[in-house]
C-alpha cells in the first residue's frame, strides 16, 4: 500500500506555491528525509515535510494522478524537528517559500547525488575520519600566527574575561558581549565553547564570523585550540569560498555530529547540527550577516531564534554592537531581553588610540593628505612603525571628466559613474561590471583633456608614494606601501599573502578600503587614518551614522595592539566637520554615549528598533512600470479586508525610485511598510503576499521583471 508524503522542493517558477508537494511512497518516510522526486520532466532533490496542522491531507487528491518518490536518500539520518522548525520560521518570517529556504540551506552538491553516490561518500568520510582520529597526536592544524604563538593552549584569563565567562556560565542568555577592540573577546568565545563541549561528549558549537577571508585569524585560533583536543575533523568551515565538495563534506560532518565546531559565515546558521549547544556571533553588528538575495534573512536574528528553539546558548559579540542588539541588552527592568557582558579594557592595559581631528577647512585647498597627517605618517615610517590609511572608494578616481564640456564617465546602463582604474586604463562600472578602455579624447567634444575627479585608493597609494618618496625606514630603505582592496585581492590567496606582508613587518604604510579596518589583529600599527569619512554624516540612510561610527571604532581598534610599543597610538580623521557629535563620541571611544543619542533620535522618529520595517522592491524596464506595480499592490492592500484591517496599525509609504535607481538597464523602485508592532507587520505581509502575486499577473504589470520583500531591511 502506498503512503502520501509531503515534499518540499526548490521551485522558483512555482514560488506562489509556498507549501509542499504530495507524492506517493511505499514506506512511511519520517519528515526531514531527503528524497528524489519527479517534477515535470525533471528529477529534483526534496525534503519530506510535516503535514501542516492547519491543512489536513487533501482528500480530493486523486492517488491515481500522484507520482511516486523516485529514491530515498535514507543513508542519511533525517533532518530533525529543530532544523525543520528553523526553516519554517525563516520562510514565514522572511516571506519566502519553505522549499526555497530548505533547499538553499543544503549543500548544492547534494542536489545531483544518487543514494548510491551518497552512500559511497559517507563510507569514504568515515574511513578518513577513523584514520584522522588515530593521527590526532601528530596534529596537522595550522600554526597560529602573531605574537601569541601559544593560542593552542588556553591563556590565563584577565579579570574581565574571567568575570564575563562566569556570567555566561551562570545565565541562560542570549548574551551580548560588549568588549573593546583588543579586549580578548576571541579567548572568551573559545573558553565558553571549550566548556560546553567538555560538558557533553556530543555537544556542538556554531561560531559565525562576518567574512571568513577577513577574519582568518579567528579560524586559525579555533582550529589550533580545538583540533588538538578533538581531532582535525572536529572543526569544519562553512562559507561560499569553499568548493562544492568541501561544502558537502563539512555539511555531512556537522549533520552526522562528527564535527563539534562549525565555523562559518551567515549561511552556516542553517547548518544541520543535531547536538547544537552554543551559537557564537562574532562582530554581530556586521551588515554581512544579512543576506542580500533570495530569502533576505539576518543570520544574527535567526541565531537568536535557533538558540531559543534548541535550548542552545547564544553569544553575540562586538565592540560596536548593532543598535538593535544594544537596545535588547538594556537592563531587564527596562525590558531588555539579552544579558550584556562588558569588557571595557584592552588586554595588558593597552590604551585605545588618541583620536585627532584635522580640520580640513584650514588645510591647503583640495589636498588629499593634509600636511600634519603626512608628517605623522613620515614619523612612523622613520621609527619603523606601521600606518594604516583608509578610504572607502577603490579605483583611481570615481569619475573622469572633460575639462571643456560637461561630459562625465557615466555608465550608460546604470545611474552611476564609471570608475577610472589607472592600472589598466579602464573605466569600470562597479554596479554592472561594464569595462571599457579610457577614451583618448572626450567622447562628447573631442577635447584631449579629460581629468580624474575625486580620489580612490589607487590614487591615494600613488599620492602617498610621491609624498613619502624621501622618507627612509630605520634600515635606510625607502618606504614600502601596499594597497589592499577588492581590486588587489581578486586572486585566490592574494589577500592572505598581502596580510602576511603586513604581519611580517614588510610594509610601512597600508592603504585600503574598509576591508582592512575590520577584525585583523595587526600588532605594529600605531597610526590609523580615515582620509575622507564625512560622506556618511549627511546620508539619507538613517543607519549611515551607525555604520560610520562602527567602522571608525573598528579601524581605531587596529592601532596600538602591541604592548611593546609604549607611546600612544593615534587615529586621525580628516574632516570638514570636526565638532560633529559623532566624532566627539569617537574621540572619547564612547560607544554607549553614541548609541544613547542615536537611539533617542530613532525613538523620536519612530524608527527601528522602535518600529519594524519591510521593503517591497520591484524591478522593471521602466520606473513607471516598477512603481506602477507597487502602487497597484498597495491599492489592493486597501481593498482587501484581511490586509485593509491592519492598515490602521501600519504605514504604507508611496513607491519611490531606489537610491541606485538603475543597474544594468533595470529600473528599481521600492515601497516601505512600517509598523510599531512586529506581529502586525508580519500578519500584513503574509496576507498581502497573494495580492502581490496577483498584481504581478495583471496586464499593466507586464514590464515587471521581479519583485521581492525584504523584512528588516538594512539599506533604505
Ligand atoms: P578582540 O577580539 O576583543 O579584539 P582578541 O581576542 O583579538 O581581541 O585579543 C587581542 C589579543 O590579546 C590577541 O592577540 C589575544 O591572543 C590576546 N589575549 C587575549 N586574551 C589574553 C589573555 N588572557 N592573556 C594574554 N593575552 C590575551
Ligand atoms: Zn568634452
Ligand atoms: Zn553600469
Amino acid at each position: 500500500m502506498s503512503h502520501l508524503v509531503q515534499v518540499l522542493l526548490h521551485t522558483p517558477v512555482y514560488s506562489q506555491i509556498a507549501g509542499a508537494f504530495t507524492y506517493l511512497s511505499d514506506n512511511v518516510l519520517p519528515p526531514g528525509t531527503l528524497v528524489r522526486v519527479p517534477l515535470g520532466q525533471r528529477e529534483l532533490l526534496g525534503v519530506t515535510w510535516d503535514q501542516a496542522p492547519d491543512q489536513p491531507p487533501d482528500r480530493a487528491l486523486d492517488p491515481a494522478r500522484l507520482r511516486p518518490v523516485t529514491a530515498v536518500l535514507d543513508t542519511l539520518p533525517a533532518l530533525n524537528a529543530n532544523w525543520r522548525a528553523l526553516i519554517s520560521f525563516a520562510a514565514g518570517y522572511y516571506q519566502r517559500a519553505a522549499g526555497e529556504v530548505a533547499l538553499a540551506a543544503l549543500p548544492p552538491q547534494l542536489r545531483d547525488m544518487s543514494s548510491l553516490q551518497l552512500a559511497r561518500k559517507l563510507k569514504k568520510l568515515a574511513k578518513t575520519a577513523a584514520a584522522d582520529t588515530s593521527a590526532v597526536s601528530q596534529n596537522t592544524c595550522p600554526a597560529p600566527q602573531g605574537k601569541a604563538g601559544n593560542t593552542a593552549d588556553p591563556v590565563a584569563l584577565s579579570a574581565e574575561q574571567a568575570r564575563v565567562i562566569g556570567q555566561f556560565q551562570q545565565n541562560q542568555g542570549p548574551f551580548l558581549l560588549f568588549g573593546a577592540t583588543g579586549s580578548g573577546k576571541t579567548e572568551v568565545f573559545m573558553q565558553c565553547t571549550a566548556e560546553l563541549l567538555a560538558n557533553s561528549s556530543r555537544a556542538q558549537a556554531l561560531v559565525m564570523v562576518p567574512e571568513i577571508n577577513l577574519t582568518p585569524q579567528l579560524e586559525d585560533r579555533f582550529k589550533a585550540r580545538f583540533c588538538q583536543m578533538y581531532g582535525n575533523d572536529a572543526v569544519v568551515s562553512m562559507h561560499s569560498g569553499m568548493t562544492p565538495a568541501q561544502r558537502l563534506n563539512s555539511w555531512l560532518a556537522a549533520h552526522s555530529g562528527a564535527a563539534r565546531i562549525v565555523l562559518g559565515t551567515r549561511m552556516a546558521v542553517f547548518a544541520s547540527m543535531p547536538q547544537l549547544r552554543l551559537i557564537v556571533v562574532d562582530e554581530e553588528h556586521d551588515p554581512s550577516y544579512k543576506s542580500g538575495e533570495g530569502a533576505r534573512y539576518s543570520a544574527r536574528d535567526l541565531a537568536i531564534y535557533r538558540g531559543r528553539q534548541e535550548g542552545a546558548k547564544v553569544l553575540l559579540g562586538s565592540a560596536t554592537p548593532s543598535l538593535e542588539s544594544w537596545h535588547h541588552s538594556r537592563p531587564a527592568a527596562e525590558g531588555g531581553r539579552y544579558l550584556r557582558l562588558e569588557m571595557p579594557s584592552r588586554i595588558g592595559n593597552g590604551q585605545l588610540p588618541r583620536v585627532r581631528r584635522v580640520d580640513m577647512n584650514h588645510q591647503p585647498k583640495s589636498c588629499i593628505v593634509s600636511p600634519p597627517l603626512l608628517a605623522a605618517i613620515a614619523q612612523r615610517v622613520a621609527r619603523g612603525e606601521q600606518s594604516m590609511v583608509f578610504l572607502n572608494r577603490r579605483g583611481y578616481a570615481p569619475v573622469l571628466q572633460c575639462t571643456d564640456c560637461d561630459w562625465k564617465s557615466e555608465c550608460p546602463h546604470c545611474s552611476a559613474y564609471r570608475v577610472f582604474h589607472k592600472i589598466d586604463r579602464t573605466l569600470r562600472c562597479h554596479h554592472c561590471g561594464l569595462t571599457e578602455r579610457v577614451p583618448r579624447t572626450c567622447p562628447a567634444c573631442g577635447n584631449h583633456d579629460i581629468a580624474p575627479l575625486g580620489r580612490g585608493t589607487e590614487r591615494l597609494e600613488e599620492h602617498l608614494a610621491e609624498l613619502l618618496a624621501d622618507i627612509r625606514r630605520p634600515d635606510g630603505q625607502p618606504v614600502r606601501i601596499v594597497r589592499i582592496d577588492a581590486d588587489t585581492t581578486r586572486h585566490k590567496g592574494a589577500l592572505e599573502s598581502q596580510l602576511a606582508q603586513v604581519h611580517g613587518g614588510d610594509v610601512d604604510v597600508l592603504v585600503g578600503t574598509q576591508m582592512i579596518a575590520k577584525g585583523h589583529d595587526f600588532r605594529r600599527i600605531t597610526l590609523v587614518a580615515a582620509v575622507n569619512p564625512d560622506n556618511a554624516l549627511f546620508s539619507s540612510d538613517f543607519r549611515a551614522p551607525e555604520r560610520l561610527f562602527s567602522l571608525l571604532m573598528q579601524a581605531a581598534g587596529r592601532a596600538g595592539r602591541d604592548e611593546a610599543v609604549t607611546h600612544q597610538s593615534e587615529m586621525w580623521l580628516q574632516t570638514f566637520h570636526p565638532t560633529h557629535p559623532l566624532y566627539e563620541a569617537l574621540k572619547k571611544h564612547d560607544y554607549p554615549a553614541f548609541a544613547a543619542s542615536q537611539l533617542k533620535e530613532r525613538q523620536q522618529a519612530a524608527m527601528p528598533p522602535f518600529s519594524f520595517q519591510a521593503l517591497v522592491r520591484a524591478e522593471a524596464r521602466s520606473q513607471e512600470a516598477a512603481q506602477g506595480f507597487l502602487k497597484l499592490a498597495s491599492a489592493a492592500a486597501e481593498r482587501h479586508s484581511d490586509t485593509a484591517g491592519l492598515l490602521a496599525q501600519l504605514t504604507l509609504y508611496p513607491a519611490v525610485p531606489m537610491a541606485m535607481a538603475r543597474i544594468a538597464d533595470v529600473e528599481r523602485a521600492q515601497m516601505l511598510v512600517e509598523s510599531p508592532s512586529r506581529a502586525v507587520l508580519q500578519r500584513f505581509l503574509s496576507a498581502w503576499q497573494a495580492d502581490l502575486h496577483h498584481t504581478r499577473t495583471l496586464p499593466e504589470c507586464k514590464g515587471v521583471l521581479r519583485w521581492a520583500i525584504d523584512v528588516d531591511p538594512l539599506n533604505i
